[in-house]
């Protein structure tokens, strides 16, 4: 009987922490840090930011964190009867007084009751923590009675196919209320960084802009990503369904338009490279961390190639639009980019300053512009060091 009574006593207790799971372990740390507070209190307040800046340091670093332990504090708050306070231990209530000003008449704690140091804590100011809550996260949806694929996609912004293959559905699969998706912040899919992978070739296997790919996760050297780490790929594809651009394109042109080609390795072209595009010479962007290459702005405009060479690629490329690569031997290639029409096909050689394409805005642009890339041995290099 005593035993049972004991239980009782015990049952809410049990609820909270079945309910809140992880969350619960997050009210023991905060609990721990309010705690060593409360004793530190009147001797030093240094130890209080210390303690502080722990926990906005554990958010920010989990910030995924944040939420759940808001949504827990909020259901804790507002039904602080169904807890038997008798049957909790000091540090349990420690953790609901942390957690509720609410509850009143809690013995032998020092007075007044600490809160979340009124959710400071858990809302971080967003304009002074940064990136503290990046929305780029995936998410997880656990789908409901009469939710479709489709309404699901609509609802969050993102293509059908971009749950499908987010969660290896095929189109005919069917989703059942309960089942768990994840989807991506964004149209695209995600990738797990595999060892020995770069994000180049990552980009070229999804056939993707680098650019894209550096910009949208926020990557400044590429170099510095780490296997294991996921990063989405905006408007990648497992199973490549052409873009309605690209299937136009390649439609109205006839397949040998769309093409690229194995430049001899032994091969040799011009090394010495001139401006590209003699009508334009101001820039509206800068090779940097983030755009290896320059944008130069001109509206139908002739763009010549830089150096004679022979057309390795010449097509739609994602991002870049119609775009030329000229191969120029001994691991020196050109890439020029957005163009409204190309005049040059794949295999053809091409001398320097010869025209090979016609500036425009196709691709991830915003203007008329020509991209201009110079990559060296594989690596993009700032073509103001190597251009006259
Ligand atoms: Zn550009």
């Amino acid at each position: 009987m005593a035993k049972i009574s004991h239980f009782r006593k015990q049952k809410s207790f049990i609820y909270l922490c079945s309910h809140f799971g992880t969350e619960f372990l997050l009210f023991l740390i905060l609990a721990s840090a309010v705690a060593t507070n409360l004793f530190l209190r009147t001797n030093s307040t240094r130890a209080q930011t210390l303690n502080r800046s722990l926990f906005f340091v554990y958010l920010k670093n989990n910030p995924e964190r944040n939420q759940p332990l808001v949504d827990a504090y909020e259901s804790v708050k507002q039904k602080p009867e169904k807890i038997n306070l008798a049957s909790l231990s000091v540090g349990q209530k420690e953790v609901l007084a942390a957690t509720s000003s609410n509850i009143k008449s809690l013995s032998g704690l020092p007075g007044p009751l600490p809160t979340l140091a009124g959710s400071a804590l858990l809302k971080p100011n967003p304009s002074t923590s940064g990136s503290a809550l990046p929305k780029r996260d995936i998410e997880v949806y656990e789908v409901r009675g009469g939710d479709t694929v489709a309404r699901i996609a609509a609802a969050y912004g993102v293509s059908q196919e971009t749950i499908l293959s987010e969660n290896n559905l095929t189109t005919q699969a069917l989703i059942k209320p309960g089942q768990e998706l994840k989807i991506l912040p964004m149209s695209g899919v995600s990738h797990k960084i595999q060892k020995g992978e770069t994000l180049g070739g990552i980009a070229a296997k999804y056939n993707v802009d680098l650019e894209t790919i550096l910009e949208y996760n926020d990557i400044e050297i590429p170099e510095h990503i780490l296997p294991g780490e996921v990063i989405i790929i905006p408007n990648g594809a497992r199973v490549v369904p052409p873009s309605p651009q690209r299937q136009t394109y390649l439609a109205s042109l006839s397949k040998n338009d769309f093409q690229k080609i194995d430049v001899p390795a032994g091969y040799v072209g011009g090394s010495d490279l001139i401006w590209p595009m003699p009508a334009a010479r101001r820039l509206s962007q800068k090779f940097w961390s983030r755009h290896r290459a320059l944008d130069i702005p001109c509206r139908d405009c002739a763009v010549n190639a830089s150096a004679s060479g022979i057309v390795e690629l010449a097509g739609w490329q994602t991002g870049y639009g119609y775009t030329i690569v000229i191969n120029h031997g001994q691991g020196l290639k050109t890439r020029y980019a957005h163009a409204s029409k190309l005049l040059v096909a794949a295999g053809q050689s091409v001398s320097q300053g010869e025209q090979i394409m016609i500036s425009g805005s196709t691709g991830r642009s915003t203007g008329p512009h020509l991209h201009f890339e110079i990559i060296k041995n594989g690596v993009l290099v700032d073509p103001l060091t190597l251009v006259r």
